[in-house]
């Protein structure tokens, strides 16, 4: 299924800018929202459509990449893929963002059980490692229960005593003039209890700092933002509250040969004057090892070769992407005079501009540019 041009669907021109773009754009999401349009597939196909074209031109690397290589050099990014699927990973890409980091739930005034706070560790990846998935055992400094209270903070034997200023209820109520305030208990911090005899281990804290290590399984596919939940593993609760989440957020390393656009991998592929213009195979890496590339004769630097597959298998699921060898011809260097002598000899037989297919409308683009000066 050929794609339609994205400046074609939001009926913009190539040199449209963003303002403009944006205003095209919300035009037709208005008009093919799905709300608007219930049970209309045509409506929903062309807001989809809007959607990813707006998606990829109004980011200006992926508008810049499709400018330059069109469909081929988005493909796999806009649109697509997100929504409901993938709901193998329950544990992966958690929820919503604001109400995790925000400090575990239940921090209100009254003592009793609280959660502990979630912890977040930034692991980095090679893209071997985020490909293909990988095991990892990572150390965290953690709050953990103290075993010797069982988390009480009372020496053992003893047990906390309630409070005697709020007699267990946290608060207080201050007489001032003709208000009564209430207030958080000053005797025993909120918490209902005091202890008088503190366990000597956690100083009657109930919690004590470790360093535990964990061995945290990263699935293939996964990108840099990606998020690992491992629940559970954050701070222990006080009070006998559960312990917080802890949340492992990907970071992927640059490769130093390829590089990665959502499931899309990128490689530049070096080729020689001769093998551009006559073709060849060329050997070109893939994460899985070498494969050999045919080079049809007369490929301009640039070019694009698609080997399907040979990306990525998105952690989401859905097909493995592309990787896409971008071919740049090379210069030769130190020549011999003999070789000089033979570029000479060839560049003598050459006959007009029929062997340059860029070279003639270049130079006409050269005069129409001064003409109209
Ligand atoms: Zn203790
Ligand atoms: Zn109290």
């Amino acid at each position: 299924m050929s794609k339609r041009d994205y400046y074609e669907i939001l009926g913009v021109s190539r040199d449209v800018d963003q303002k403009e773009l944006k205003k095209a754009y919300r035009k037709l999401a208005m008009k093919y929202h799905p709300d608007r349009n219930p049970d209309d597939e045509d409506a929903d196909a062309k807001f989809k459509e809007a959607t990813e074209a707006y998606e990829v031109l109004g980011d200006a690397q992926k508008r810049q990449a499709y400018d330059q290589f069109g469909h081929a050099g988005v493909d796999g990014q806009a649109g697509g893929g997100f929504g409901g699927g993938g709901a193998s990973f329950s544990d992966i890409f958690g929820d919503v963002f604001g109400d995790i980091f925000g400090g575990g739930g239940g921090r209100g005034g009254r003592g009793g059980p609280q959660r502990g706070s979630d912890l977040r560790y930034t692991m980095e990846l090679t893209l071997e490692e985020a490909v293909r998935g990988v095991e990892k055992k990572i150390r965290i400094p953690t709050l953990t229960s103290c075993e010797v209270c069982d988390g009480t903070g009372a020496k053992a034997g003893s047990k906390p005593k309630t409070c005697p200023t709020c007699h267990g209820a946290g608060q207080v109520r201050m007489q001032q003039g003709f208000f009564s305030v209430q207030q958080t208990c000053p005797t025993c911090r909120g918490q209902g209890t005091i202890i008088e005899d503190p366990c000597d281990s956690c100083h009657g804290r109930g919690v004590k700092e470790e360093t535990k290590t964990l061995s945290v399984k990263i699935p293939a596919g996964v990108d840099t933002g990606d998020r690992i939940r491992l629940a559970g593993e954050g701070e222990a609760g006080a009070m006998g509250g559960p312990a917080g989440d802890l949340y492992v957020q990907v970071s992927v390393r640059e490769h130093e040969l390829f590089h990665r656009d959502g499931r899309n991998l990128y490689c530049d592929v070096p080729i020689s004057i001769v093998d551009a213009a006559l073709g060849g195979e060329l050997e070109v890496p893939t994460l899985d090892g070498r494969v050999k590339l045919k080079i049809p004769a007369e490929t301009q630097s640039g070019k694009l070769f698609r080997l399907r597959g040979k990306g990525v298998t998105p952690v989401r699921g859905g097909p493995a992407g592309d990787l896409m060898c971008r071919v740049q011809v090379e210069t030769p260097v130190n020549l011999t005079s003999e070789q000089k002598d033979l570029l000479v000899q060839f560049q003598a037989s050459l006959n007009g501009e029929k062997h340059s297919p860029k070279k003639k409308s270049w130079f006409e683009g050269v005069k129409k540019f001064f003409e109209e000066i």
